[in-house]
């Protein structure tokens, strides 16, 4: 079969490779159709902690099952199946402790890092992920449920949060995930804003009825933002330093600031004592995705409640990841859909 296996940083290959098996408690599925994430352009760029090279990257897809040997009796042969990218072990310290998304055996099984992923024209679901995560389709517009995996990471974040009829909130960052928050918030708010870059993306997010604030008029923003606005919850969805104090920043007395784009290894974060305690401000951090955040990802874009399709901005074939790649790295596009089948 057709596959995108990447070598190290820079160096994606698409290349022949022997099909894959399924073995005893997993799920050989044919991929229909994936997604790009921010996360496999920061692995192609510069490479991921946790990747095992040579890797067929890629973990957002929907695809038709040829063979079932799981567990999973809901799932039968020739359906059409969306799956998450992981799935927590239920064994270890963190999983008794019901912080799934703190598994410490979730990279065993990780699609794209560990396992081969779904930029190939076949991937075998490992078991686990096969037995939690993985969802048989109810309509036949199957594209728009590849992205359950970054939805859940947010709906994840937003388990932590309380937001109530017409708080204020605020998102920091015009990428896929900015929006996806702000979406999100739009289910609980009318008041719901977006500090982002890059005009067109700002206008495209404005059409979804949300109020945007462009960063590149940074200062002047910032005064009008201070002085106009008391956000009660701030979501960070950029991952840099100058991103979490600005969201530090922005935050009401009393609020809650959800961190949600990671730094990198060793990074530190220098926040006001004063203002974290005597304006008692709610810090959060929030990782990855668990099953109940899974599941109410896939209700949520089952029941068409979120608009997810707006975020793909172009479609291209297999052979064309690195081109879709470089797109997103310039911000020409958010997610490119991988047409497989
Ligand atoms: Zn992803
Ligand atoms: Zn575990």
């Amino acid at each position: 079969m057709k596959a995108a296996v990447l070598y190290e940083p820079r160096k994606l290959v698409i290349e022949e490779v022997e099909n894959p098996q399924a073995k005893d408690g997993e799920i050989l599925i044919k991929v229909l159709y994936a997604l790009t994430c921010g996360t496999d352009l920061k692995t192609y760029e510069r490479g991921h902690t946790m990747i095992k090279y040579p890797m067929i990257i890629g973990h957002e897809y929907v695809g038709e099952v040829i063979e079932n040997r799981s567990k999973n009796e809901k799932i039968k042969k020739g359906d059409i199946v969306v799956g998450a990218n992981s799935a927590p072990c239920f064994n270890c310290y963190y999983c008794k402790k019901e912080n799934y998304s703190l598994c410490e055996k979730l990279n065993e099984s990780l699609l794209g890092f560990t396992k081969p992923g779904c930029f190939a024209e076949y991937m075998v679901i490992p078991q686990r992920i096969s037995e939690i995560n993985l969802f048989k389709l109810n309509d036949d517009d199957y594209k728009r449920y590849a992205s359950l995996e970054p939805l859940a990471c947010v709906v994840h974040g937003w388990k932590y949060l309380n937001v109530k009829d017409e708080d204020y909130v605020l998102i920091i960052g015009s990428g896929p995930i900015g929006i996806l928050h702000a979406l999100m918030a739009k289910l609980y708010t009318k008041n719901v804003y977006l500090l982002g870059k890059h005009k067109e993306r700002l206008s495209l997010i404005n059409e979804l009825g949300i109020n945007t604030f462009d960063y590149d008029e940074y200062y002047k923003n910032l005064h009008e933002i201070k002085n106009h606005y008391y956000f009660d919850v701030v979501i960070e969805a950029v991952g840099t330093n100058e991103a979490w104090n600005l969201a530090f920043e922005l935050v009401r007395k009393g609020g809650f600031l959800l961190l949600f784009g990671g730094l990198g290894p060793n990074s530190k974060a220098i926040f006001d004592a004063t203002k974290i305690h005597y304006g008692e401000i709610k810090i959060l951090g929030s990782f990855h995705h668990d099953p109940n955040s899974i599941k109410k990802s896939f209700e949520l874009i089952r029941d068409k409640v979120i608009p997810i399709d707006k975020l793909i901005t172009s479609e291209v074939n297999l052979e064309k990841i690195e081109f879709a790649l470089n797109n997103m790295a310039k911000g020409w596009d958010m997610k490119v859909g991988i047409k497989i089948a």
